[in-house]
This record gives structure tokens, sequence and C-alpha cells, in this order.
């Protein structure tokens, strides 16, 4: 018989929920917008309502329903449910998120971090459907990374477990906001993949994009040099080269460390597709060890942006 469970992705602007069975299917689903609410009490009454609408909606009682998985971008402590702190979300430092829902609706809560949920979702859902042993990582404005171990999920000694993007790819290099410094979000992020874009446009070097933004640097982006490359831009082509490199090096580290049967890229970035896969694949083959190298499948991920509700509510099958 399948089993139901709610899955929340809460987002910074968005918080997305949804009713989702044991296949990984969702049945019913629902959003609020988060900058709606002015306080964190708020937002968790309207997250309550919306989750009892929904097991209504279903034709169905709480005790029907296995849990509430909630993803959340920040760091968490899984065992208590407890949110340190939220990107881009005010007023949740130290939230005992797991308490005050359950409080709420007398259901189990389980809270964990955004990427950690979308990995275990594309396992068990997407892409990754099966996989015992993957990593996952998400491409944009920051890289983030879960990985899955034995079919679960691997969280580490204080839950923070999986920062591809803060793998240094550099000794020396750009400082970054972690507190690091030549991390590999510091050259593949979305900034600094426009910022490249940029000085390739000032030094003559990329007339065709120059041309696609007529001239104006600020709107250049990740998806405008996507574009341009699927067009056959040449200078768009090879700064995906390099990005993809940059990552590739940095994932075939993965590959002989962790020997896994499958690597999931997800994200915005990861729609620039095969300009950007191409030299992941190439790189990974040419510097990771040979047999777990060969053996790496190098996927997109597919469950685009309901894997946050998918994976969260995959915390309880
Ligand atoms: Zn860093």
């Amino acid at each position: 018989m399948t089993k139901n469970a709610i899955g929340i992705d809460l987002g910074g602007t968005y918080t997305k929920l949804a009713l989702v069975d044991s296949k990984g299917k969702i049945k019913h689903r629902s959003r609020l917008s988060t900058t709606d609410y002015d306080s964190r009490d708020s937002l968790l009454e309207a997250i309550a309502c919306e989750i009892r609408a929904l097991i209504q909606k279903a034709g169905l009682t709480p005790g029907n329903i296995e849990g509430i998985g909630i993803g959340v971008p920040g760091l968490v402590d899984f065992n208590r449910g407890l949110v340190y702190g939220l990107t881009n979300v005010r007023g949740w430092k130290n939230t005992p998120l797991k308490l005050l829902l359950e409080r709420k609706l007398k259901i189990p809560v389980l809270v964990d971090n955004d990427v950690n949920i979308m990995a275990l979702g594309e396992c068990k859902f997407g892409a990754g459907r099966g996989a015992r042993n993957a990593v996952c990582i998400t491409l944009g404005t920051g890289v983030g990374g879960g990985i899955i171990i034995d079919g679960s999920l691997y969280r580490g000694a204080t839950f923070s477990a999986g920062e591809v993007g803060h793998m240094p790819l550099k000794e020396d290099g750009l400082a970054c906001n972690c507190g690091g410094y030549g991390c590999l979000e510091r050259y593949v992020g979305n900034r600094h993949i426009a910022s490249e874009m940029k000085s390739a446009i000032r030094a003559g070097r990329a007339p065709g994009v120059k041309a696609m933004v007529k001239g104006d640097l600020s709107s250049v982006t990740p998806e405008i040099v996507s574009k341009a490359a699927r067009k056959g831009d040449k200078a768009a082509i090879a700064l995906w080269e390099k990005i993809g490199g940059r990552i590739g090096t940095t994932l075939s580290g993965i590959v002989n460390l962790l020997n896994p049967e499958m690597i999931i890229i997800g994200g915005g970035v990861a729609d620039a597709g095969e300009p950007l896969f191409r030299p992941v694949r190439r790189t990974v083959k040419r510097r990771s060890m040979r047999i777990p190298g060969r053996a790496v499948k190098i996927l997109k991920a597919k469950l685009g942006n309901d894997a946050g509700m998918i994976g969260a509510a995959a915390l309880f099958f």
C-alpha cells in the first residue's frame, strides 16, 4: 500500500508544500510567499494551516500521514530538528522547528538542509532512482552538495557534510564567504561566471555575447552564456569549457574519495547542458582513478523545482 507524507521546501521567496506518496508522486500542492510574513511565528502558523488543508484535500487524516519533512536553506541539527539560521530569511536563529510544528500538528517532523533533501529526492525518485551511492551537487549563486552512502544521507559529525562548493580548488585563491579561500564556489558560482564573461567582453574577446546583451554588461548572466553557447558562440563555449574543467577537477577528487555510482548535477547553471557537461565528464575521466572514473555516471538532475518537496517527503519513505 502506498504511504503519504508532507514535503516542504522552505525558500527565501516561496515556501512550497506538497502531499507526496511513497512512489514520489505529488498528489496535492500549495505555495506561500515567504516574504508575506513579517515574523517566523506567523509563517509557521500559515504553514500549519496549509498542511491541514492538504491533508483534508486528499481525504486523509493526520493519522494517515507518515510525517512532515522540511528542507531549509541553512545549517540544521538534524537529530534535534533545530535550525541554526536561514540564508535570506530573517528571525530564524536557533529555531526548534521540529518541536514547534509537532506541537501544532501532532505529526512527526524531520528537518534537513535543502541540498541534502534535493540529493535524497533525486536518488530515490529522480535521475538517480535506485542508486545506493551517489553525490548530488547544485550549481547556482552558491554551490551545494549532498552525499548518499548505502542509500542514506551522509550528514557528518555536525550535520554539515556535502559542502562541495567549499572544497578547495586552489591552494592560494580568492577569499570565500565561508571563511576559507580558493573554494570551488568562488570559481564556478553565478557571480564568477558572469564576471569572467564581462572581462572577456571588455577585452573584446566575446563580440557575440556583447551583441546579445546590446552592450549592457549588467545583464550578463549564466543564462545568457548558456544561450550564447547553444547558438555556437565561441567565447561562451570556451567559458563553459573552463567552468566545466574546474567542476570536473573537484568531482574527480570526490570520485577517488567516495567511488559513487553517479554524480547528479542540478541548479540553474546545470541548464547550460552539454556545453557544460562535456568538459565535466571529460575532466572526470581524465583526472580520476581509472576504475572508479570509468564507472561513475554524470547526470543532470530531473526533478527540477519539485526536488525539494519530493525529497523532504522522502525522509519518511
Ligand atoms: Zn568557501
